[in-house]
């Protein structure tokens, strides 16, 4: 079995049935471009050997196991079931403007233990494979071309944290990028982490065009360690040096989650003020979707306008985000797996 996702792999089986070039490439816009089936796309091969490829090639390993639909602002939560039975989460955003984003997750459960994210009170299973992580994407322009839709953008902000899952991260954007693939630009992409010093450097160095995104969420050390146990591996010095080398590239969108008590007070916005001067920057102030078991609350909506337009008057670029899917917890920090067993029964 060769993996759709594997290009030298399918060259190679290319070749051995004597396929034409444009007829592969035919066959791979009809999957990646038009968000066709596997049997439409099957059916732009010399008939002779559609039976082979079907038979030879991996397409998808991920089956769609629950599908929930906001009724306040057309967001989507797509449950996916692994082959080994995990389940995994990707959240479709329709947003007024009309260009139609996809949130996918990169792991199954993530070990970062965020103290406000769901995911992080799951624990860390396991790294997706490049076909679990694209098959979200594959299967969710499917779902929006039956609207007239399709994927602007993809963003790495559902479960895990994508930088410690380097290696199938990379090798996806790679596939992403690729023009016989789904050729996304790299403004089309994003990739958010906790902040992982060493490895924001690396991303920036092979996708300087891609976006970043930091979730700092604090610019004081103590408090970045309470909300995020990772930041004690790193100081915010270290992490400051790679936001210097990443926003080099391009600014970097800072993730600014806004905690009433914890995060929204004066010596917090000149912490803040402080550590991001004279860094390009893009700060996204966004609300907090509070969730059973947690004790955390969210900032009230005139503080957090307040707060933003300090930051504004300070010179910095600032946005206030709205946060979807709230109602069918599908917002950020809300993805978790399901508790029940598989066998219980979903849907
Ligand atoms: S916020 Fe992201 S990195 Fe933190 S626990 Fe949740 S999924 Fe992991």
């Amino acid at each position: 079995m060769v993996s759709i996702y594997d290009i030298d792999g399918i060259e190679a089986l290319r070749r051995r049935h004597a396929i034409q070039p444009h007829r592969m490439k035919l066959f791979l816009n009809a999957l990646f471009k038009n968000a066709l089936g596997r049997d439409e796309a099957l059916a732009m091969l010399p008939e002779e050997v559609r039976d082979d490829v079907a038979h030879q090639v991996e397409f998808q390993t991920l089956e769609l196991a629950e599908r929930h639909d906001s009724e306040i602002d057309g967001a989507s939560k797509l449950i996916f079931q692994t082959s080994d039975n995990h389940l995994i989460e990707s959240v479709i955003l329709r947003p007024k403007t009309g260009r139609t984003s996809l949130c996918i997750s990169s792991q199954v459960g993530c070990a970062c233990y965020c103290s406000f994210c769901a995911t992080g009170k799951m624990g860390f299973t396991r790294n997706l494979t490049v076909t679990e992580i694209l098959d979200q994407v594959v299967q969710a322009s499917r779902l929006v071309k039956t609207e007239g839709r399709s994927i602007r953008n993809v963003v790495f902000m559902g479960m895990g944290e994508p930088l410690l899952n380097l290696d199938h991260l990379f090798h996806s954007l790679e596939i992403m990028r690729a023009i016989p693939y789904f050729n996304y630009s790299g403004s089309r992409l994003m990739v958010s982490t906790v902040g992982i010093p060493h490895a924001m450097v690396r991303f920036v160095e092979q996708f300087p065009d891609v976006q970043l995104a930091l979730s700092l969420h604090s610019a004081r050390q103590d408090v970045r360690e309470r909300l995020m146990p990772q930041a004690r591996k790193y100081s915010l010095d270290q992490l400051r040096e790679s936001l210097l080398e990443a926003s080099r590239h391009g600014k970097v969108m800072i993730e600014y989650l806004m905690l009433a008590g914890v995060n929204d007070g004066d010596e917090d916005f000149h912490a803040l003020e402080n550590y991001l001067r004279d860094i390009p920057v893009h700060i996204n102030i966004i609300p907090f979707n509070e969730y059973a078991g947690c004790n955390l609350r969210g900032t009230a909506r005139p503080e957090r306008e307040a707060f933003a337009n300090r930051l504004k008057a300070a010179g910095f670029d600032t946005t206030l985000r709205y946060s979807f899917g709230a109602d069918i917890a599908a917002a950020c920090g809300q993805l978790v797996q399901h508790k029940r067993g598989l066998g219980d029964g979903l849907g």
